[in-house]
C-alpha cells in the first residue's frame, strides 16, 4: 500500500507592536517578571479591554500579503480555559468571524511552484508564562507576555511532505519579517507552529485522522517531527490499528512524538462573542491606506531578481529570503555599476563567503561592517586581476570582520597579485631551471605537465602570481 501525507499548519506570530493588544502595557521582552502588567492584562474584575488598532492594521496587512479576503467586520470571541498563566480564565481570540478569510501563498517545491491555501487569519492575545523552580519547589507566574498580540495563520491541509511544510513555514516567516510586523524568532517563540499531520492511502479522497504536533522551535524540528509522525501513523495503519485524533508533543532529544493529554482531558472551549468588545469595523479608507503601505514581497522580489539581474531561480530564492540581504545585494550591484554578468558574481560571493560569515556572526546583512560598496570593490579587484579569487576567499573573514576598503586591505597585507610580466618571468625561469627532467618530458609531448609548472610558480610566489600570465609565459618558453 502506498500512502500520501497530508499536512495543515497553524502558525502563531507575535506582532511587533509597542503596546499590548487590549491595554497600554509595554510588550518589551526581558523585563523583570510582572513589570509590564496592569489591571486589564492581569484580569482584574470590572476592567474593560480596548483594542490597539495597530494589531488590526498588522493582521490586515498580513492578510493582504497572502491574498486573503479582509473582512470589513470581524468579531472577538472568548476561548474559555483555565490555566494559571491566563488570569481571566479565557483568552480573547476570534472564532466565527475572523479578520481575514481565504487566501493563498506560492511556495517552491522540488516539483516546481505550488499554491498553499490559507483558511483564515485571526487576532488573539498571548498567555503568560509559568516558571517551575525545582530548587525552591515552587511555581511562579510571569504575566509580562499576557496580552501581547498574536495573529494565528491557519493553512488548508495542502502540504504533502515535511519539506513542503517547511517551505511554507519559511515563506510565511519571510513575509511577516518583510512586512516588519514580527521578528520571526522561532527559538524565542515569537514565531511558532503546530503541525496537523495525517496519512491516507494514495487515491483516497477522504482525509485520514490527524494528530496535532506541538513543541517544535526550529525548522529542523518541524521537519523531524513530521517525518517521525508520518512513519508512526503508517505503522499503525499497516498493523490494522486506528490513528487517534490527539495533540502530541515533539521530543527534540529523542526525535519522537508522544501524547500530550488524554481524550478525557481534551478542552471544550465554549467560544462565544466577547460582550466587552464591539465588532471591529474596518473602514474602506484604512484598507486602501494599508494596502498602499505594503512593501515589495518575497515572491515579487524573487521574480524581479530573475528578470532584472538574470539570476538563476535558486540564487533569487536565497537572496530574497531576508529583506536586508536582498537590499544588500541590490546595493552591491548598484555600487559596482554592474550589468547581469556581474550580478551573478556578486550573488556567488553573497551566497558563499558572505552568508557563511553572517551566519557565523549570528547577524543580518544590515549589521555587517563590510559595506555593500566595499564588497563591490572586492569583486572588482578580482575581475581586474589585482588579487586572485583564492586569496580573496582566504582573507575574506578578516575583511568581513573589520570592514573597509578591500584594496587598501590587500595592499597593506602584501597580497596584491603579481601581474608584472618581468617579475613573473623571473619566477618562471627559476622554476624551469630547477625542473630539467619535467621540461624534457613536456617537450617530448607530455603537455599535461603544464599544470605542474604553474603549481611550482604559484608556490614560489606564495600564490600571488596571476595564473593567466603565468600560463602564457610558460607556454611561450616551453614551445
Ligand atoms: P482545530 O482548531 O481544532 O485545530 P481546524 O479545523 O481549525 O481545527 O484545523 C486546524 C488545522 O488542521 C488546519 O491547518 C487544517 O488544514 C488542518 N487539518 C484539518 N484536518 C486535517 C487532516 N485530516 N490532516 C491534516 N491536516 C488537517
Ligand atoms: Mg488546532
Ligand atoms: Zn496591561
Amino acid at each position: 500500500m502506498q500512502y500520501e501525507t497530508v499536512i495543515g499548519l497553524e502558525i502563531h506570530a507575535q506582532l511587533k507592536t509597542a503596546t499590548k493588544i487590549f491595554c497600554s502595557c509595554s510588550t518589551t521582552f526581558g523585563n523583570e517578571p510582572n513589570e509590564n502588567v496592569c489591571p486589564v492584562c492581569s484580569g482584574m474584575p470590572g476592567v474593560l479591554p480596548v483594542l490597539n488598532v495597530k494589531v488590526a492594521e498588522y493582521a490586515a496587512k498580513m492578510g493582504m500579503a497572502v491574498n486573503c479576503v479582509v473582512n470589513p467586520v470581524s468579531v472577538f470571541a472568548r476561548k474559555n480555559y483555565f490555566y494559571p498563566d491566563l488570569p481571566k480564565a479565557y483568552q480573547i481570540s476570534q472564532f466565527e468571524q475572523p479578520i481575514c478569510g481565504p487566501g493563498h501563498v506560492v511556495i517552491e517545491t522540488e516539483a516546481g511552484r505550488k499554491k498553499v491555501g490559507i483558511t483564515r487569519i485571526h487576532m488573539e492575545e498571548d498567555a503568560g508564562k509559568n516558571i517551575h523552580s525545582a530548587s525552591e519547589n515552587k511555581s511562579f507566574v510571569d504575566l509580562n507576555r499576557t496580552g501581547v498580540p498574536l495573529i494565528e495563520i491557519v493553512s488548508d491541509p495542502d502540504m504533502r511532505s515535511a519539506a513542503e511544510a517547511v517551505a511554507y513555514l519559511k515563506e510565511i516567516r519571510s513575509i511577516l519579517v518583510y512586512l516588519g510586523i514580527c521578528d520571526g524568532n522561532m527559538e524565542e517563540g515569537s514565531f511558532r507552529c503546530d503541525a496537523n499531520v495525517s496519512v491516507r492511502p494514495v487515491g483516497q479522497a477522504e482525509l485520514g485522522t490527524r494528530a496535532e504536533l506541538k513543541n517544535m522551535n526550529s525548522f529542523k524540528h518541524v521537519q523531524k517531527a513530521i517525518d517521525y509522525e508520518v512513519a508512526r501513523q503508517i505503522d499503525l495503519v499497516e498493523d490494522g490499528e486506528a490513528v487517534i485524533q490527539e495533540t502530541r508533543l515533539y521530543d527534540a532529544a529523542k526525535g519522537t512524538t508522544h501524547p500530550m493529554r488524554g481524550k478525557e482531558e481534551a478542552h471544550d472551549y465554549r467560544y462565544f462573542p466577547d460582550p466587552d468588545l464591539v465588532p471591529l469595523v474596518l473602514e474602506a479608507q484604512w484598507l486602501t491606506t494599508w494596502r498602499g503601505e505594503l512593501p515589495e514581497l518575497p515572491e515579487a522580489k524573487r521574480n524581479r531578481f530573475v528578470s532584472q539581474y538574470g539570476l538563476p531561480e535558486f540564487d533569487a530564492g536565497v537572496l530574497t529570503a531576508e529583506r536586508d540581504l536582498a537590499d544588500y545585494f541590490e546595493a552591491t550591484v548598484a555600487a559596482g555599476g554592474a550589468a547581469g554578468g556581474e550580478a551573478k558574481k556578486v550573488s556567488n560571493w553573497m551566497m558563499g563567503e558572505f552568508l557563511r560569515e553572517l551566519n557565523q556572526a549570528g547577524i543580518g546583512a544590515g549589521q555587517a561592517k563590510l559595506a555593500p560598496a566595499d564588497l563591490a570593490r572586492l569583486v572588482g579587484l578580482i575581475d581586474k586581476g589585482l588579487i586572485s579569487g583564492k586569496i580573496a576567499k582566504e582573507v575574506f573573514p578578516e575583511l568581513f570582520a573589520q570592514g573597509g576598503d578591500p584594496e587598501a586591505f590587500v595592499k597593506a597585507k602584501g597580497l596584491v597579485q603579481i601581474s608584472d610580466t618581468s617579475a613573473l618571468e623571473q619566477a618562471v625561469d627559476a622554476v624551469l631551471a630547477e625542473s630539467q627532467t619535467e621540461v624534457e618530458r613536456y617537450r617530448a609531448g607530455n603537455t599535461k605537465l603544464l599544470g605542474f609548472f604553474v603549481g611550482q610558480v604559484m608556490k614560489k610566489t606564495k600564490g600571488q602570481a596571476n595564473p593567466g600570465i603565468v600560463n602564457d609565459l610558460l607556454k611561450n618558453k616551453l614551445a
